[in-house]
């Protein structure tokens, strides 16, 4: 390998080049300007934002909230967004330094990953798990160690697993349950195994939340919740899907003070502050929206049902996902890969899905498909797969 100088360097970072493209993106563009096609590959909710929270933005703009908030956050969100915490999960955070305002879990995650970690410590997250995950923790210098999740362990991640993956450069144990792309909630016996794990080996947990209020016939508690964890986890949370705010970009961390600080540090030279009016509809989102939720979560589960019934009624055995918005049916039966699946499908039926592999290798045989679309279009879907199958 010949030195690398200034002058044949290559125009980006090696952090850069160590990620890989979205395998969610690759999709959308491929269904960019197919004609006729259903798209199960998008993980957003398809119901435009309730009017009561578009109304209060509008009302801050009326009003000509256009500058910059704090740094952190209006005093006024984070004190909802403390409310909502204490009220939902019984959890109490300062909203002056123990909250931080975000564009979207996205960023929390990647202020939290360059706030705890240093080059080469060592993050554990499920696999599979949210594609972001790796990424984020790769950018900030650390290292993703997948764990495998098992379907017939109801995708949950073992503690004793965890256990043995732990080093001494582990720093931290990212968590997202309900989880995307599986669907999969973790039982609260599992949840405190895994509280012990961290404990003994003083590990920082990064719980995303976001999917915490779209569960079916369950109630997920908050990590942060758990005896003796609030004090290292860091819960992510945002109201992107369960108040169908996808565009509205707004997000927040809670957690320990030096935590939190160090994340709005970042924060503050590279984002300023999240969007104003979108930070005013958050507000109303968590002050009124709770009657918006459970209408969308019983729509939901009615939607979950139908996909999760027809895939098995298809010969594809799909588990029983309790959260989040996501059918992960196993295409193992059909001797084809999870790419190969996917892009026949696409191609020759127009049904976009995402293979499970876009989400780590445990992925493999899956496919994950977003039942927040509607009923007829799940239905044509179903139809088109069944067409799809017949000819293999
Ligand atoms: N976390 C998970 C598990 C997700 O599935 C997503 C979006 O799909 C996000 C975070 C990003 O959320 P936000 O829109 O708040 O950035």
């Amino acid at each position: 390998m010949p030195v690398e100088t200034s002058l044949n360097r290559s125009m980006t970072s090696k952090a850069v080049k160590a990620i890989k493209p979205s395998g969610i993106r690759k999709f959308f563009d491929l269904l960019a300007g197919m004609d006729g096609a259903i798209s199960l590959g998008v993980g957003e909710p398809d119901y435009i934002t309730p009017w009561h929270i578009r109304e209060a933005a509008i009302y801050a703009l009326e009003h000509g909230r256009t500058m910059y908030t704090s740094n952190a956050g209006t005093p006024e969100l984070r004190q909802e967004i403390a409310r909502y915490l204490s009220r939902v999960h019984g959890l109490e955070y300062n909203p002056l330094g123990e909250i931080v305002v975000t564009v979207g879990v996205s960023e929390a995650l990647d202020l939290a990953a360059r706030a705890i970690l240093d080059p080469g410590d060592e993050v554990i997250i499920p696999d599979p798990s949210y594609v972001s995950y790796p990424s984020c923790i790769t950018l900030a210098g650390g290292i993703p160690v997948p764990v495998p999740t098992w379907e017939a362990e109801s995708f949950e991640l073992n503690p004793k697993d965890v256990a043995k993956a732990i080093t001494p450069r582990t720093r931290a144990i990212l968590l997202g349950y309900p989880a995307n792309p599986t669907g999969a909630v973790m039982p609260y016996d599992k949840l405190a195994e895994l509280a012990i794990v961290a404990e003994r080996h003083n590990l920082i947990v990064l719980s995303d939340e976001i999917y915490n209020r779209l569960t079916y016939g369950v109630t997920v508690p908050s990590f942060a919740s758990l005896p003796g964890m609030k004090e290292r986890t860091v819960v992510l949370n945002g109201v992107s899907k369960a108040y169908s705010m996808t565009g509205w970009r707004i997000g927040y961390a809670a957690g320990p003070k030096e935590i939190i600080a160090g994340m709005t540090k970042i924060h503050q030279y590279t984002m300023l502050c999240a969007s104003s009016m979108g930070q005013a509809a958050a507000i109303e989102a968590l002050k009124n929206g709770e009657p918006d939720i459970q209408a969308m979560v019983e729509d939901y589960n009615h939607r979950r049902q139908v996909m999760v019934s027809g895939f098995n009624s298809l010969g594809l055995s799909c588990f029983d996902p309790r959260g989040a918005f996501y059918a992960f049916p196993s295409i193992k039966s059909t001797g084809l890969s999870s790419d190969e699946f996917a892009e026949r499908l696409l191609k020759d039926e127009k049904v976009a899905v995402v293979p499970g592999t876009a989400f780590g290798q445990q992925g493999e045989g899956y496919l994950r498909c977003c039942y927040a679309t509607s009923l007829p279009q799940i239905e044509e879907s179903l139809e088109r797969i069944k067409r799809f199958l017949s000819r293999l």
